[in-house]
């Protein structure tokens, strides 16, 4: 059974100049209050970055620059997606920064798809907190093997019913932002097939492990390993209905992989930018390392993989305006992207020699923070398979 897409339309695109102005007020926040807030000694304190996410995100508020995606009803901006875009580019420049202007993952993704999906109580308990920044959520899919990975069949976790209530119980892991987490949206099994839970993390069944030391800095919540035990749901914690759950994170992938590459454009810029900055101060071989034609070629390479990431971004977010599905595009998206931008901060460590290998600087952290896109919303591999198979389907068109 496929779910109809959710009419998904957006705002006008804003006047380019309007956009362009505030873009620059987005960069000049970023740049005066988000970047030297970043603290590399504390890359996995997730309270530490919960109290500096909540002291930006104020700030950010009292400029006007909340939200950009939300309706402007809703207290954000009201932006389309192209406008988002561009947008989402200069907060992502900072680790910190997407999620001072409170769109950062999981819980813009988790937004995005309750505001279409989670019924008018689910609204008002969890939505709203949510896109107020009171609370921050999670999105639990993933399991330890033999459980759901990239084959979305091998979902282990079970609900079953009791009554009126649901139990759930399994073993989920890589929940990004379960530390501190309010509730989390839980994919299990159920009779009817996959299916949406929200659960509150207080319910004495949702057991947080730990959160796993991944090589990713600066994410809110850390990513928790988590155990569902005889966790009691009411039946009103069902999303939508049961059995459509693949579905469901269909919708929710498609845009959380397109979000993803907004940001994460921002972030290899940035690391680009420092490494330029670098090879114009500093000497080699009795010249300046910018004026080696061999760094000048990984300039060159970087600012042609930004240009084609950026113009992909584009193209893709504008059909998600228009309503159209984007289940190919920003599949295909989201494997150059996410193999550019690795390529940008690769070559950007390259370029900066051993400052490029250390915490010092951010370029480590930079590629870091990105070489987990290559697997998070779907692996390069698992994408490639997809779209393959999709172009023969269709008598071999794109
Ligand atoms: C930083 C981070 C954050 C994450 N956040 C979340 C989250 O918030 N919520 C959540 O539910 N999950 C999250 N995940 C989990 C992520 O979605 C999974 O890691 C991903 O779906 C891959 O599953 P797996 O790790 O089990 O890899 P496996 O399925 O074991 O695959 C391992 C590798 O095998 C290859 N492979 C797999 N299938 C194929 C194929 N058909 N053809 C060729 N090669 C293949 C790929 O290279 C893949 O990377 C996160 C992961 C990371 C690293």
């Amino acid at each position: 059974m496929t779910v109809a897409a959710p009419a998904r339309t957006r705002p006008a695109l804003l006047p380019p100049h309007e956009l362009d102005a505030l873009c620059a007020r987005v960069r000049a926040f970023i740049d005066e209050q988000a970047i030297p807030r970043e603290d590399y000694s504390r890359i996995h304190d997730v309270e530490w970055l919960d109290t500096v996410t909540r002291e930006l995100r104020a700030l950010a508020q009292a400029q006007g620059l909340i939200a950009p995606q939300l309706p402007i009803e809703a207290g954000g901006m009201g932006l389309c997606w192209q406008d988002c875009a561009r947008v989402f580019e200069e907060c992502g420049r900072s680790f910190i920064g997407a999620g001072a202007l409170g769109c950062a993952a999981p819980d813009q993704p988790n937004i995005d798809t309750l505001m279409h999906l989670a019924a008018p109580s689910q609204q008002a308990q969890w939505l709203a907190p949510l896109m107020a920044g009171e609370i921050r959520s999670a999105f639990a899919m993933t399991e330890p093997s033999p459980g759901v990975g990239s084959d979305p069949r091998m979902l282990s976790t079970r609900a079953r019913r009791d009554g009126d209530d649901w139990i759930l119980d399994g073993h989920k892991w890589f929940t990004s932002g379960a530390v501190g987490a309010a509730f989390a949206i839980v994919v299990a099994r159920s009779d009817e097939g996959a299916s949406w839970f929200i659960v509150d993390t207080r319910n004495p069944g949702w057991k947080l492990i730990r959160a796993i030391p991944s090589i990713d800095p600066f994410s809110n919540g850390g990513h928790g390993e988590v155990m569902l035990e005889n966790c009691r749901v009411s039946a009103d914690a069902l999303i939508g209905e049961a059995g459509k759950g693949f579905d469901y994170a269909q919708l929710r992938l498609e845009g959380a992989r397109l979000f993803h590459c907004m940001r994460g454009i921002g972030l290899a810029a940035r690391a680009i930018e420092i490494a330029q900055d670098y090879a114009v101060r500093r000497d080699s071989f009795g010249a300046k390392l910018s004026e080696h034609q061999q760094m000048q070629a990984m300039v060159a390479d970087s600012h042609i993989d930004l240009y084609a990431c950026r113009l992909m971004t584009a193209d893709v977010a504008r059909r998600l305006d228009a309503g159209e599905s984007i289940r190919h595009t920003s599949s295909m998206a989201k494997v150059f992207v996410s193999e550019a931008l690795n390529r940008v901060a690769d070559r950007a460590a390259q370029m900066t020699g051993a400052i490029g290998m250390c915490q010092d600087q951010p370029i480590a952290l930079i590629a870091q923070r990105l070489r987990p896109f290559r697997i998070y919303d779907g692996a390069s591999e698992v994408h490639r398979a997809a779209i393959g198979k999709r172009i023969f389907q269709r008598g071999g068109r794109a």
